[in-house]
């Protein structure tokens, strides 16, 4: 069997930003890469979206970007405005044929379908796939979305919906989200976090017609693209192994609150890139530990609380603008994250903390 310098394990999201990270800056003119993913094609199979914090190397995936947007609450709408750092959306295609064609030119990068194909004893492996082994009671993001076309022109695609929770909560945290591509196509999501322990929240086709027919009034409508997902909003125990570096949702680059973690993997993968020659030596790269801290006690308020959530992210965004992106991107300061949690009601908070 082969051996290789690096092993990449999973070839999605993570796996393929640090290969095209390594790439891109010569890291594999000398070095061997084998990439173990056992899809066997590529696909849009996601929408990745974030507000642009910083710049990354996928800006010509985007498929359409946005300087405002609102957010629900179940009688009242708020404006938000973030021209200073957009909300881009990625069509996870372009994304993949734009790292895949990259790959293939150069010739130390080999993919294969299973791990047991390589011989990984001398390598620096990379590991994005995950093991959650305790899932009792953890809360996860599940979600469902689908691409609408609608015949006549029914959006205003100049802004977006982050949350809606003028729906129903079924004692759970529930919100739709709109995402308008153009005037008459938008990707529409149903949105749960939940312990993933109760199947009938998982009548998603159903609670999308009812959102599209009695909330948003469309009638008519062609669905060209569906997408489900689950984003644990819990950290997979961490098992410190020579020569193998976690990666991904798997490596915790996953916000707990909010379940984003796009822009975090380009943080993640430009410090190994940077760090390469040296990488079981460096420390290894995290989100902030104050992020973890608050979205821990956000996530047990959230539990116990959970008829309230609606009117408690809503208040959130009374925040300034930037203070809130900020604090959602992991890039507030001190004072950004003291505004954010002044917002907060105080008894709630405060019990979780005994
Ligand atoms: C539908 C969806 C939408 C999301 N939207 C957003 C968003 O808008 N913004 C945001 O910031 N985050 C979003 N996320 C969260 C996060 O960005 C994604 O989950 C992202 O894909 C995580 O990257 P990853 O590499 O850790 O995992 P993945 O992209 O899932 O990659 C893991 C790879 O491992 C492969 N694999 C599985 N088993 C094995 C095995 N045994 N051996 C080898 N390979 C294996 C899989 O085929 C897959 O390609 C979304 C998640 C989902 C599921």
């Amino acid at each position: 069997m082969k051996e290789f310098d690096y092993i990449i394990i999973g070839g999605g999201c993570a796996g393929l930003s640090l290969a095209y990270e390594l790439e891109t800056h010569d890291k594999l003119k000398n070095k061997s890469l084998a990439i173990i993913e056992p899809r066997d094609e590529y696909k849009r199979d996601k929408t990745w979206s974030f507000w642009k914090v910083f710049p990354h190397n996928f800006e010509d995936c985007v498929k359409k970007s946005w300087n405002n947007f609102t957010i629900n609450s179940p009688n009242e709408t708020k404006y938000i405005e973030c021209k200073r750092t957009p909300y881009q959306t990625i069509d996870s295609e372009l994304f993949y044929n734009k790292i895949l064609s990259k790959l293939k030119l150069n010739k130390n990068i080999t993919f294969f379908k299973n791990i047991n194909e390589v011989n990984k004893s001398n390598s620096i492996i990379f590991n994005s796939v995950a093991k959650y082994e305790d899932q009792k009671n953890k809360l996860w993001q599940h979600f469902y979305g689908v691409e609408i076309e609608t015949d006549k022109e029914f959006f205003d695609d100049e802004i977006f919906n982050l949350m809606d929770f003028a729906c129903d909560q079924r004692n759970k945290v529930h919100f739709f989200y709109t995402l308008p591509f153009t005037k008459n196509k938008a990707l529409v999501e149903t949105t749960w976090i939940s312990e993933l322990d109760n199947e009938s929240l998982k009548d998603y086709d159903q609670q999308i017609d009812n959102y599209l027919s009695n909330h948003l009034n469309i009638r008519n409508c062609k669905i060209n693209y569906k997408e489900e997902g689950a984003i644990p909003l819990f950290r997979q125990k961490s098992i410190k192994k020579l020569n193998e570096i976690n990666i991904g949702s798997a490596g915790g680059m996953t916000r707990l609150s909010t379940g984003y973690t796009f822009l975090n993997i380009q943080e993640q993968s430009k410090y190994i890139r940077e760090n390469i020659d040296n990488i079981n030596k460096v420390k290894l790269f995290q989100i902030n530990k104050k992020y973890d801290f608050l979205d821990n006690i956000f996530l047990k308020v959230l539990k116990k609380n959970s008829s309230q959530m609606g009117n408690i992210f809503y208040k959130m965004f009374d925040s300034s603008p930037s203070s809130i992106i900020n604090f959602l991107s992991n890039k507030s300061s001190l004072f950004e994250d003291l505004e954010i949690i002044s917002k907060m009601p105080k008894t709630i908070f405060i019990k979780q903390l005994f």
